[in-house]
């Protein structure tokens, strides 16, 4: 075949994704307003099982809020995977609480959630599972697991909404499941809180944007904790600047110190253009994903999630597994298809492998799984506007290089 250059995953952008950004820039109205609350509405009803959902500027955001909502902080622990992007780590140091970093189950990326069990402490506020490219962790078995533990939980006595919390609060990073299921239940409606990015390499992107869902808990209305989440998103601030613009309402109080993350409407357009065509976007990404899991020479494999029928991913990465390659050949399979023209990826390197978590004081033994999975990993390119015939380049180039390894 003729040489081909192959990007990783570019933003698929419509006409008329274009068309929606420039009728809000027209339309004298451009930070959070009437496009946000409709955008929160229709993830609400159409992807997030009826959950409310705030959108924000990031799933980081929606993260770091909820830990804040929760009033976690110093001497508290967070019990999430090491196998993620750091985002999940930094927003548990960024409320000063402890990270607590758990080994992924055999043969998966998700968090094991055995270790969970085996790491619950009375400190412990929060567990993170992380959805890894877009396949739902087990929410059943954590709700267990947090239930049977729940002798052990001493409350969450800084939050300012959540007086009578009588168990550890599941927070899921999904920012690559949106559109994933178990069963009939929908990410986003599968753990007390969950996370999901915008950002533009996702599934569904505004550029740069995040959304949490949510429902009532510990006695806590939705509608509580959505006012809750908007003045945390806001500076603390009583009255948007779109309810500011009410006849004679100029006047707000800051009830206490919160942060910028709102969503602008731009954005919120570009989602709302996005998520009219987002089953053609799962549908586009089951179908790369199927080819190439089925496509792969032996004994390089995928994880085989086009044919679960029970937990439904949104495919949000493509990863193929190098049985008993090491880290070295790893890499050199990588430039090898730099070389190629096709763009790869390895998601993720593990938390204990980057700088900054140095000092957590893990060693690469107390995570096997996630290591193995690491050096043995290769994300391989998939994106909507992919063309078959790209996806045969790769293949093919998959293939020839592979052979070439040996
Ligand atoms: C992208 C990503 C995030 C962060 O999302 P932002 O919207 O960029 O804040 C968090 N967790 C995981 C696993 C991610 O891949």
């Amino acid at each position: 075949m003729k040489h081909m250059n192959i990007p990783f995953s570019p933003p698929d952008i419509s006409e008329d994704d274009i068309l929606a950004v420039t009728n809000v820039l027209r339309s004298g109205w451009i930070t959070t307003g009437p496009e946000c609350k409709t955008f929160e509405k229709e993830l609400s009803s159409q992807w997030m099982g009826g959950y409310r959902v705030a959108v924000m500027n990031s799933a980081t955001a929606a993260m770091e809020i909820t830990l804040r909502m929760l009033g976690v902080g110093s001497g508290d622990e967070v019990i999430t995977s090491v196998y993620t992007y750091a985002a999940t780590i930094n927003v548990i140091r960024h409320v000063g609480a402890t990270p607590i970093l758990v080994d992924v189950e055999v043969d998966g990326y998700n968090l094991s959630t055995e270790q969970v069990a085996r790491a619950i402490t009375n400190r412990t506020k929060v567990i993170i599972p992380v959805d890894i490219g877009g396949y739902p962790c087990d929410y059943q078995r954590l709700y267990q697991i947090v239930e049977s533990k729940q002798a052990l939980f001493t409350g969450l006595p800084r939050s300012r909404i959540f007086h009578h919390a009588d168990r550890v609060v599941i927070l899921s990073d999904a920012a690559h499941s949106l559109g994933a299921k178990i069963g009939n239940d929908m990410s986003g409606s599968l753990a007390d809180f969950s996370a999901f990015s915008f950002h533009a390499v996702k599934n569904l992107t505004t550029a740069e944007g995040g959304a949490l869902s949510f429902t009532d808990l510990f006695g806590v209305s939705t509608d509580v904790i959505y006012r809750e989440v908007m003045l945390w998103a806001l500076h603390g601030q009583d009255k948007d600047a779109l309810a500011k613009t009410q006849k004679g309402s100029w006047e707000y109080d800051i009830l206490f110190s919160g942060y910028k993350c709102n969503m602008t409407d731009i954005a919120a357009a570009l989602g709302r253009s996005q998520l009219r065509r987002y089953q053609q976007i799962l549908d586009r990404r089951r179908e790369l994903y199927k080819r190439y899991r089925t496509a792969l020479p032996e004994p390089l494999y995928m994880d085989s999630w086009d044919i679960e029928v029970e937990r439904q991913s949104s495919f949000h990465l493509a990863i193929m597994q190098m049985p008993g390659v090491r880290e070295e050949s790893r890499n050199q399979m990588l430039r090898a298809m730099a070389e190629s023209g096709v763009t790869c990826n390895v998601h993720f390197k593990p938390i204990i492998l980057l700088q900054a978590f140095y000092d957590l004081g893990y060693q690469q033994l107390d995570f096997p799984q996630a290591l193995k999975r690491y050096q043995e990993s290769i994300s391989l390119p998939i994106y909507t506007q992919m063309q078959d015939e790209q996806q045969e380049y790769i293949i093919e180039k998959l293939c020839e290089n592979y052979k070439n390894s040996l």
